[in-house]
């Protein structure tokens, strides 16, 4: 990449945590109308419709609703509610969708222990419906406490209905992979969303597609049904050849994308036979969303303005 590319990069990063610019962007129609673009609307419906014209295309889809770290008991709890109602609604409506849902706005930065009763509750409703929720991976400060809650609570108790992200930008991704294969846990790999320092992410891009190919080929050999979260068409080629070379079916992984990308390559893995799922944002806050997805393309930025030069 560019060295501006890469200052750019930062400086989207460092303003996706910045609030007060968050409440001039929600207020901005042009901005909004440039989210509807990653984003699948503001409500439960908006995004139930959005999910049904991709299961329309043969696409599954993993519904997260917006929200980062909560900072008291009553949003924590709210937003707990907000999940067991939206996979109610999956089950009534018949959509094949899943959950994503980030810990921190299960209040995992306040107690534990309501972060537990919180994800609990979603996770019971999920097992009655015979779904799946999985736990988004946040930055590297929460690496070790979303895996130590993991494993010591909630996979023991919902085998069948819960999973992990591992990020292949972290160094000790590979000794996770291994640990999530020994314990016959369901994993999405990605290469890493957040502004990570070099003493635990790898700086160079190449590393990062390095790491995500081992753990990746790991993960499809000796896992269990993994997603391949990525749009990096290298990377995905990679997965097709390897798959055909171990003799590995296709109903044994999936392809996952985010929503409003590379829908062109979405449309052709289901031609090919391929499981493909979308990872659909809604709600109101969508601000750092929309912010780590600009700094992933800068060229979206140029979109963004460019859009708002023409109006
Ligand atoms: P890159 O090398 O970044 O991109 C490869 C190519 O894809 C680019 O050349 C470009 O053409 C295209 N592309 C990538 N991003 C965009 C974009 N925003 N707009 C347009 N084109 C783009 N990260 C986390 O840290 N935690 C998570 O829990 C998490 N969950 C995810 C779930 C899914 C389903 C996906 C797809 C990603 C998730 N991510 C998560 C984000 C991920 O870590 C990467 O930041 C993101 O996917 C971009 O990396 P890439 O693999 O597509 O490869």
């Amino acid at each position: 990449r560019l060295p501006s590319d890469l200052m750019l990069r930062n400086a989207l990063l460092y303003l996706s945590n910045q609030q007060r610019v968050f409440r001039f962007i929600r207020d901005n129609r042009l901005a909004k109308r440039f989210a509807s673009r990653f984003v699948a609307g503001e409500t439960i419906e908006e995004a139930l419709e959005a999910v049904a014209a991709l299961n329309g295309r043969g696409i599954r889809a993993s519904l997260d609703l917006l929200g980062e770290s909560v900072t008291n008991a009553a949003e924590a709890q709210q937003t707990g509610r907000e999940y067991v109602e939206l996979l109610e609604r999956i089950q009534a409506r018949g959509l094949d969708a899943n959950v994503s849902v980030k810990l921190t706005a299960m209040g995992q930065d306040i107690d534990e222990g309501l972060c537990v009763e919180t994800i609990g509750a979603v996770l019971r409703t999920a097992q009655g419906f015979g779904n799946f929720v999985r736990l988004d991976m946040e930055s590297s400060a929460y690496t070790q406490k979303t895996l130590d809650l993991f494993y010591g609570r909630l996979y023991p108790a919902y085998p069948e209905n819960v999973g992990i992200v591992l990020q292949s930008y972290l160094y000790r991704t590979d000794d996770d992979v291994k640990r999530a294969n020994q314990e016959r846990c369901r994993v999405r790999i990605c290469k890493g969303a957040y502004k990570e320092p070099p003493a635990v992410a790898y700086p160079d891009k190449a590393d990062v597609d390095k790491s995500y190919v081992r753990a990746m080929q790991a993960l499809m050999r000796d896992g269990r049904y993994p997603g391949i979260a990525t749009h990096d068409e290298a990377i995905i080629a990679e997965a097709k050849r390897f798959a055909k070379a171990e003799g590995i079916a296709t109903d044994r992984f999936e392809f996952q994308m985010l929503y409003g990308v590379r829908r062109d390559l979405q449309d052709a893995l289901v031609r090919e036979g391929y499981n493909v799922r979308v990872y659909v944002p809604f709600g109101t806050q969508w601000y750092p969303y929309l912010m780590r997805r600009l700094a992933e393309r800068p060229a979206n930025v140029a979109f963004m303005t460019g859009n708002i030069v023409k109006e």
